[in-house]
């Protein structure tokens, strides 16, 4: 028998997933108060045999430790361990974090709060790891804060074997991003990889262990290489990390590459048009009104479209300003 029971956990979907008598739990569900009780009483006494978490955002992982007090192993690919042992984010992230935001052309005003928004990330980051549950945050996504006990996955994803559902590296959304796939039914569980109604941004992040000046991962373009696959794969039924679960999924994926094709052209034509940009100037001219009051998003939805212009080989930079690519190689000769 083959059958799935969805668990809402405030803004999370959590899915229990029977397979031939092996109960896997896709993702471990995040950790605000009353969370495991609120899992326990859907799940009833019976354990999964092994959780996975399709990344190692907190929202998604924040319950591994829990899981593995209780005996369950937790399945995580291992370029997100660092997300899990508190490792990452590291002060060198922080830091790098810092450089971007005083090269990325912005005016001082917005550069000083985006700081500020960076130092209340580290210490939200630190509150998460220890102690107690903060407040809710003001989007109400979940009763209280969220905490993420620091924990060791049990094993990597190739590790995790359960006959019949296959755990797919899809990197992007994070270094170690995965989707779980159930071939025989159709089945796709796709964390934060696809979710309905809206076409995710990826963060500005760092690659696991990078430091430098190439800290960054290029995340957009990794992100929709793991679309284009999951269109290959033509599942019948989406299961989303948040929201409810959709069919029609090749429509859902060609909806998301399509918008972000519409938003690189967009990039692209004011590339040529104003010459070399920096990452701020373009994200004024692309999102005038939103770039102050989101900045976070803002920049890095246009740094990703720049990054895939990059990818092929559409734009050029020399570390702080961009250009289309042509009207670099003219400017030179
Ligand atoms: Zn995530």
């Amino acid at each position: 028998m083959r059958d799935v029971t969805a668990v809402s956990l405030g803004d999370n979907s959590v899915y229990l997933v029977t397979l031939d008598g092996a109960r896997v739990l896709i993702d471990t569900g995040p950790d605000f108060r009353g969370a495991a009780a609120a899992i326990e009483e859907v799940l009833g006494r019976r354990l999964p045999d092994v959780v996975v978490a399709t990344h190692g955002h907190l929202d998604h992982a924040g319950l591994g430790a829990w899981w593995q007090a209780r005996g369950v192993p937790v399945a995580m690919h291992r370029l997100d361990w660092p997300l899990a042992t508190g490792e990452e984010p590291s002060a060198e992230e922080f830091a790098a974090l810092e450089r971007f935001v005083q090269d990325c052309g912005a005016p001082a005003d917005v550069a000083l709060e985006a700081l500020a928004g960076i130092e209340a990330r580290r210490r939200w980051s630190a509150e998460a790891r220890s102690g107690d549950y903060g407040p809710a945050g003001r989007d109400r996504r979940w009763p209280t804060g969220l905490r993420y006990v620091p924990f060791t996955p049990s094993r990597g994803l190739e590790a995790a074997v359960v006959p019949g559902l296959e755990l797919i590296h899809l990197p992007g959304h994070t270094p170690g991003n995965a989707v779980a796939w159930v071939q025989s039914e159709g089945w796709l569980f796709s964390g934060d990889q696809l979710l309905p109604g809206l076409t995710p941004t990826p963060a500005l992040q760092g690659h696991h262990g990078a430091g430098g000046p190439d800290w960054r991962l290029r995340s957009l373009p990794l992100f929709l290489d793991g679309l284009r696959r999951i269109r290959e794969l033509a599942p019948v039924r989406c299961f989303p990390g948040h929201g409810e679960p959709f069919g029609d999924v090749t429509a859902v994926v060609d909806t998301n590459l399509a918008q972000t094709k519409q938003r690189a052209e967009r990039a692209l034509d004011i590339l040529r048009a104003a010459g070399p940009c920096t990452v701020y100037q373009l994200a004024e001219a692309l999102y005038p009104r939103a770039v102050r009051r989101r900045f976070w998003q803002i920049v890095a939805t246009v740094q990703g479209l720049l990054d895939l212009l990059e990818a092929r080989g559409q734009a050029v930079n020399d570390g702080v300003r961009w250009e289309a690519a042509q009207a670099a190689s003219a400017s030179r000769s």
